[in-house]
């Protein structure tokens, strides 16, 4: 079962919208064992279109187009269905009640170029889009299936999740594929993979394994063929099971966890509070705690210390210290810890100091060199680390670091 994906648009070619709905659409297909074969962008160019989609014919069995069908003059993806399939076009009463249910929604009167959406390709399955006006399509031609979406990204999700995924499946006899995903932080790909190395090559030959290294985490994907997925699914559990012998001082979660949220359900389900007292990383801790809903329940505030006179009359580090042992240094991430859970009143604090380049380091601390401590009630626990000198990469793992390191003593195993 070969699949293309073709994404309509202009904007895509100059540049100014990035083609993220083809990577989504790929990835939702690879998880239910259809291989894309080809991802192609075409202009808004009836021609373009219609030898878009020959080519794509030639080589695959099901098309999916994105893209091209909102009321604009510019948009012609209908246009060119029409010339492709010889068809004219009908009105779709579902789809012209749902534009009106949004107009409403909104307060507005339907205009006639809105009504227009409503029309679609006399031989296409309408595919009724409830997150906005235009409707997606399903045709059918000479044992290939076409299917056209809106490229508004949450529509086309929307309508992929919702009907033509299960279509898919329901459709066509897929073999049976499981997937699981281990994150990983604080260690390297190159370092996990001579870890793992014993795991890798036990792995049945209907298994694979990807290495997926993303800042601050590499995910490890583990996908699983076979013709039972419920023994499949347990086979893969086990896998990922026997991995805690190798690298479970690493593994933090599972899928699209996020350590954000990990902390902070341990925090609401301990009834802990936290602090945190940031210099190189900005407040960027403070911001990954806070974008998760209900933060508030356990987080209490920052103070970005980024000058040494804020270390100094804010988080009454100790001058001598900062002059005896520079402002990157055990002893003031100690300090800054210590007194930001005082001044906060809170039963957790993080705090870090480093140089995040791309200047400011010396032969004995070069750039990427942070130090982050995390103190509780009962123990602080501190850290140094070598980033590297990518600017933007050494804040990002500083705050997965430090958020790690919290996830740890809240579990008990720090
Ligand atoms: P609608 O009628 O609901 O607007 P449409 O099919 O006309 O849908 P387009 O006009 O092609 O969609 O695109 C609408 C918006 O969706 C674009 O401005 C762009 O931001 C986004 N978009 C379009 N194609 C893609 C794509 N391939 N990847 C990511 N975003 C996209």
């Amino acid at each position: 079962m070969l699949t293309e994906i073709i994404t309509i648009g202009d904007e895509l070619l100059i540049g100014q919208v990035v083609d993220t709905n083809s990577a989504w659409i790929a990835q939702r297909l690879n998880d239910i064992g259809i291989k894309v074969k080809q991802i192609s962008s075409v202009s808004d160019d009836v021609e373009h279109i219609l030898k878009a989609l020959d080519e794509a014919a030639m080589r695959a069995d099901i098309i999916l187009i994105t893209g091209g069908l909102g009321p604009t003059k510019d948009d012609i993806t209908k246009k060119a269905l029409c010339k492709y399939f010889n068809t004219g076009l009908k009105f779709d009463e579902p789809s012209f009640k749902i534009i009106e249910s949004i107009f409403q929604s909104r307060g507005r009167q339907v205009t006639p170029i809105n009504r227009l959406q409503a029309e679609v390709p006399e031989n296409c399955m309408v595919l009724h889009n409830l997150l906005g006006t235009a409707p997606g399509m399903w045709f059918e031609k000479d044992k290939k299936i076409y299917i056209s979406l809106p490229g508004v990204p949450t529509e086309m999700k929307g309508l992929m999740e919702k009907i033509v995924l299960p279509k898919i499946k329901e459709r066509f006899p897929l073999v049976p594929i499981v997937h699981k995903t281990i994150l990983t932080q604080g260690i390297g790909e190159s370092f996990l993979a001579n870890l793992i190395s014993d795991w890798e090559d036990s792995l049945p030959s209907n298994f694979k394994l990807a290495y997926l290294p993303a800042a601050g985490m590499v995910r490890l994907r583990l996908t699983a063929i076979g013709d039972n997925e419920k023994k499949l699914r347990n086979e893969v559990e086990e896998k990922a099971r026997e991995l805690n012998n190798y690298i479970g001082e690493y593994i933090y979660g599972f899928e699209n966890d996020k350590l954000e949220v990990l902390i902070g359900r341990l925090l609401r389900e301990q009834k802990k509070t936290i602090c945190t007292a940031e210099s190189c990383t900005g407040g960027f801790i403070a911001h990954k705690i806070t974008s998760v809903p209900g933060s508030s329940e356990y987080y209490i505030g920052t103070m970005v210390a980024y000058s040494n006179e804020i270390k100094i009359h804010e988080l009454n580090v100790d001058i001598d210290t900062i002059e005896n042992q520079g402002a990157v240094s055990e002893d003031v991430v100690l300090a800054m810890a210590a007194n930001a859970k005082k001044k906060f009143k809170t039963d957790y604090s993080i705090a870090c100091s480093g140089i995040a380049g791309p200047d400011g380091g010396t032969d004995t601390k070069p750039v990427g060199t942070v130090w982050i401590a995390v103190s509780s009630n009962n123990k602080t626990i501190t850290r140094k680390l070598q980033l590297g000198n990518n600017r933007d990469r050494v804040i990002l793992e500083t705050a997965q670091h430090a958020l790690n390191i919290l996830r740890k003593m809240l579990i008990g195993e720090l």
